[in-house]
């Protein structure tokens, strides 16, 4: 349930409007808007009564909300979220570009990658050290190694940094070396991690699970904000299908379909969306075309000597070229291009 109060209630009617909320044994979570503030309403088994508090003084409708997700909805609220992630912002009106190699493979990678990706104008850098592999016997990724290097590298370059945890003690890990918290396809029903993450003060990167319909992403999503995280960017990442010509099948189609159910910002990964490195640029621009508020993609100066996903990594040289296309389609979508949102927190 969704409490509208009218443009001209006192914070006492707001306040009388929670004390009735608390005595029904449930919660009430203020979300004040340009023109007026509403009330959503979690803790409730059933429907409630929406005579119950659409007669009290200042409000000016009780609105049932009808979607299994209630925060994360477009009908709880109803501007775009922008998350602020080290000084960028992604959501807003600015396409947000982040680039990065799969896996942080050692210092002088991961430094050349972010220098070359930093230089063409990406906004944050990718790159894992607890890599979430199919086979044991593959690269695990660097561990604890892998974030100091990361964190070494954002305060040479001046970038912030994203990169996955794989469980809640990597979310620990990640508060000392990170500024996001990426959780990938295979952990989205991770409600262990997914609940850790919602108890961070770090935004959090949430990738579709690879067979994950769009209420499982939001609901996925709600398990962070129902933690009390609302900084959170669902990120469309390709699902399994029976197309054999790439390694996923880019669901386009649901950054509309997100945009009209949820405020949360939505990314693209045309990477892990095609497995090809010869189909991200026409799937990035795709991707920005439906609607996606950026992008993520890997990035890797050596692709052939990889530890992993070397096959889907662009080059330097193909990534300056993306964000040339990128900077032409931004006016198209009536987007800004920032190439430097970067704060003065972090030194050129
Ligand atoms: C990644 O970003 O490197 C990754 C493992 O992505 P996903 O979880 O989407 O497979
Ligand atoms: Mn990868």
């Amino acid at each position: 349930m969704l409490v509208v109060m009218k443009k001209t209630a006192t914070k006492e009617q707001i306040q009388k409007v929670l004390d009735v909320i608390e005595n029904l044994g449930l919660t009430g979570h203020p979300i004040p808007g340009a023109q007026r503030t509403a009330i959503g309403i979690t803790g409730n088994k059933g429907s409630l009564d929406p005579n119950l508090l659409g007669s009290l003084e200042g409000v000016l409708e009780a609105i049932a909300v009808s979607k299994p997700f209630k925060q994360v909805s477009r009908e709880w609220k109803s501007e775009d979220t922008v998350v602020e992630v080290g000084g960028v912002k992604i959501g807003g009106d600015a396409l947000v570009l982040i680039a990065g190699p799969c896996a942080v493979e050692s210092y002088e990678q991961c430094s050349e990658i972010a220098r070359a990706v930093k230089k063409s104008g990406a906004n944050l850098l990718r790159g894992g050290a607890f890599k979430p592999r199919t086979s044991p016997y593959s690269f695990q990724g660097l561990g604890e190694e892998g974030l100091k290097i990361l964190a070494r590298v954002r305060e040479e370059v001046g970038i912030p940094v994203v990169t996955e945890a794989l469980d809640p003690d990597g979310v620990d890990l990640l508060e000392t070396y990170a500024d996001m918290i990426q959780i990938g396809a295979r952990n989205m029903q991770n409600f262990s991690l997914l609940k850790r993450a919602g108890r961070s003060k770090l935004p959090v990167l949430l990738k579709r699970g690879m067979s994950a319909t769009i209420d499982e992403l939001l609901l996925a999503a709600e398990y962070i904000v129902s933690e009390g995280n609302k900084n959170v960017v669902l990120c469309e990442r390709g699902v399994r299908t029976f197309s054999d010509h790439t390694r996923n099948t880019l669901d386009l189609s649901c950054i509309p379909a997100v945009k009209e159910l949820s405020h949360l910002p939505i990314i693209s990964d045309p990477s892990h969306g095609t497995g090809r490195r010869e189909q991200v640029l026409a799937m990035s621009r795709a991707s920005v075309a439906s609607g996606a508020d950026g992008v993520i993609v890997e990035v890797h100066n050596k692709p052939e000597n990889a530890l992993s996903d070397g096959h889907q990594a662009i080059l330097p040289e193909m990534f300056q070229d993306l964000v040339d296309e990128m900077r032409a389609l931004a006016p198209v979508m009536r987007r800004t291009f920032a190439d430097r949102l970067v704060t003065a927190k972090h030194h050129e």
